[in-house]
């Protein structure tokens, strides 16, 4: 097995993808990790916008999570939003700002430039790489997957076409299903080694 190939490529891609979005940053005075924070709210659908699901996806402490939110909110990217059903619980909804920072910063140019030089079937083949590393790194290490939320097992279509979580019984939107989820889980565990 090539563990040390297989790290050095992914430091080296985390590096690059790292460097363009700091310089990305600069102009907003936004640091990665407030980028990162932002770009996953944009992504991720009504049960998994609070701070602790922000902390789970970038493996931050309740602190860090806490700091980094404050400066989204500070800046205007990002307003609070109390849950209706239970006052304990607070969303976070990126602001019309919000949106356009991520519109103009993510995917990073780096990433933009190198990927269009791809062809379909190398885009393709990248894809379905990436995607078996990420959810070996996150089945050997106990992770959740924080995947689309079409490729839930809890995910219905029922007979009328209509979407339905079969966790929360909540109907969902053809934008929902393409939203990530911190509830999300695999139809199929992987086969590991
Ligand atoms: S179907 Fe799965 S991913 Fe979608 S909202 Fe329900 S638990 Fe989350």
């Amino acid at each position: 097995m090539n563990t040390e190939a297989i790290y050095e490529y992914l430091e080296r891609i985390a590096n690059l993808i790292r460097t363009d979005v700091r310089k990305t940053g600069i102009g907003s005075g936004l640091q990665p990790i407030h980028l990162e924070a932002l770009h996953y709210l944009s992504r991720c659908n009504r049960y998994s916008n609070t701070p602790i699901a922000v902390a789970e996806f970038l493996g931050l402490t309740k602190g860090t999570v806490s700091q980094t939110l404050g400066v989204l909110e500070a800046n205007g990217l990002i307003e609070k939003q109390t849950d209706t059903r239970d006052r304990r619980v607070v969303h976070l909804n990126l602001t019309p700002l919000g949106e356009q920072v991520i519109a103009e910063s993510i995917p990073p140019q780096v990433i933009r430039s190198a990927m269009t030089a791809l062809s379909p079937s190398e885009d393709e083949a990248v894809i379905e790489a990436l995607r078996l590393i990420l959810r070996r790194l996150q089945q050997a290490n106990g992770l959740k997957s924080f995947a689309a939320c079409k490729t839930c097992r809890h995910h219905l279509i029922e007979q009328d076409g209509a979407r339905r979580c079969g966790l929360t019984s909540e109907s969902l939107t053809d934008i929902d299903a393409e939203k990530i989820c911190r509830e999300h889980e695999p139809p199929s565990k992987l086969k590991l080694g």
